[in-house]
């Protein structure tokens, strides 16, 4: 049932044919449903060969035509979309619900960027003399290397995929092992759109290896990363030591200001739920959740009354609210934190801990009372845990929102226009959502600022980190 996994090279997709693979396990149930072929070194120069002749070609094609290419592909995710999700829920745990949302937006990705794909304008400089003509171009990069996770196995490699075929670029992305067939999906939506050999090229193994690797390839001259800041950096500082372009998607650990004034029940039911999305493990998710002190209690109240009604279980299960994490390793952060939380003598409002014997569960977990020092007040926790304070002034709980590094996306709940205002203007993330959350379509531009990252993806900043500008004069 679950599709076959495999490496796609030079417009192929090949099995493991005797490669080092390493097991797909089901985080709901430990049962292994493939094995993963690892790119050996002469894949990965095949790839980048493929890349880089197929840019010759690519490059030259209209702008028309690539965009075909990119509605035909999202037409197919649109046509393939129940068996894309499930398989996405059998490899990565979101409940099914979920990833039918995630496949569908990636299709909206494909048509966002088949349109924006064919305008990408230059402009003309009125010249100092009167025969000279002088202009500005845009022209593609050249060959890409991506590094996509596994939160949002298609969702996030579609924005790679999408902004660098659309405009001309080629590609070699390494998807996330643990989670990899939505990226396989897509591969192959492209590959049946009509996609020329070695424009998308797609590899597996051990990440640190093969990002060393591409990243130093004279060939490559873009690198985008999805993932940890921590890897983000790493990533960062070696396109850096050899000159590469780079788009970097990296934490976040989200402030939630919730005003005296803000309508509290739409508020904390809007927000129990957004939390626990997919298990929490969402750069965007909201994290840290500071409310001014007369709201506190009644905020709380309906918080934890929605938090402890969420159904845990098998993404394939209906009804299922939240499914598992999507390995062990995220289940030993979660334990970690909550020794932190038992260490500072936090309150522990709601879960706290693994749930059953079987696979990868953590209870939807809701903690208060803890100092500012407080791991959780300062890391990302990519789960399913949320840490309630109250603050007073809305100076107060401006500091407390921006006193990480960390500056990715924001909340804000308030009835006063001039709160929401105010809030917009002083917090320092790349996104603000004020009584609602609205981010991560195609038509919007995603990404953060300070240790969260560099450029955006989507919007009509998109092509930003794939195009590079000429100027041309002429007499
Ligand atoms: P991890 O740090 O081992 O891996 C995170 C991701 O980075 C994986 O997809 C992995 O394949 C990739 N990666 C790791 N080292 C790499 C390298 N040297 N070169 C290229 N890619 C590399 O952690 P994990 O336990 O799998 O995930 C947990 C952490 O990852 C969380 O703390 C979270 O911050 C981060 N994460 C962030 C996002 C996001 O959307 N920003 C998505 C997934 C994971």
């Amino acid at each position: 049932m679950y599709q076959d996994p495999v490496l796609y090279i030079n417009g192929r997709f090949i099995t493991a044919e005797g490669r080092k693979t390493q097991p797909i396990t089901n985080p709901a149930t430990g049962e292994v449903l493939g094995q993963l072929p690892h790119a050996t070194t002469e894949d990965l120069d095949q790839c980048l060969a493929a890349a880089q002749a197929a840019f010759q070609q690519w490059k030259r094609t209209s702008p028309l035509e690539r965009s075909a290419t990119l509605r035909k592909a999202g037409d197919l995710l649109r046509e393939r979309v129940r068996e894309i999700a499930r398989d996405i829920s059998l490899d990565q745990g979101k409940p099914l619900p979920e990833a039918i949302a995630e496949t569908d937006k990636s299709a909206e990705h494909a048509d966002w960027h088949a349109e924006e794909g064919r305008r990408t304008y230059g402009r003309v400089i009125p010249s100092r003399q009167p025969d000279v003509r002088q202009w500005v171009q845009r022209e593609p990069v050249g060959v890409c290397v991506a590094f996509s996770p596994w939160n949002f196995p298609i969702g996030q490699a579609s924005r790679k995929v999408f902004a660098a075929l659309g405009n001309g670029c080629t590609l070699v992305i390494k998807g996330p092992e643990d989670s990899p067939s939505g990226v396989i999906a897509l591969a192959r939506a492209l590959h049946d759109a009509g996609l020329p050999a070695g424009c998308l090229n797609l590899v597996w193994g051990v990440p640190a290896d093969i990002s060393a690797y591409l990243i130093r390839s004279p060939i490559v001259r873009k690198v985008s990363f999805t993932g940890s800041t921590a890897v983000g950096k790493q990533v960062a500082a070696l396109a850096a030591s050899h000159m590469k372009r780079m788009t970097m998607e990296l934490g976040g650990h989200a402030p939630v200001l919730v005003f005296d004034d803000a309508d509290l029940d739409a508020a904390a039911d809007m927000l129990a739920r957004f939390k626990m999305r997919n298990a929490g493990q969402v750069c965007i998710s909201p994290s840290r959740f500071f409310v001014q002190r007369k709201a506190y209690d009644r905020f709380a109240a309906r918080f934890l009354e929605v938090i402890r009604s969420l159904k845990v279980g098998d993404g394939l299960e209906t009804g299922v609210d939240m499914g598992p994490l999507v390995h062990e390793r995220r289940i030993a952060a979660m334990e970690g934190f909550m020794e932190d939380v038992a260490r500072r003598k936090g309150e522990v409002l709601a879960g706290g801990q693994r749930v059953g014997t079987r696979g990868t569960f953590f209870a939807p977990t809701v903690v208060a009372g803890l100092p500012a020092d407080a791991r959780l007040m300062n890391e990302e926790p990519f789960g399913p845990i949320a840490s309630l304070t109250s603050f007073d002034s809305f100076e107060d709980g401006i500091r407390l929102a921006n006193a990480l590094p960390y500056g990715l996306s924001s909340y804000v709940f308030t009835e006063s226009l001039q709160t929401a205002t105010r809030a917009s203007n002083a917090l320092e993330a790349g996104m603000v959502n004020i009584n609602h959350y609205g981010s991560g379509m195609a038509e919007m531009p995603f990404g953060g600022v300070k240790d969260s990252g560099i450029g955006s993806e989507g919007g009509s900043e998109t092509y930003d980190g794939y195009l590079v500008t000429k100027f041309v004069t002429h007499r």
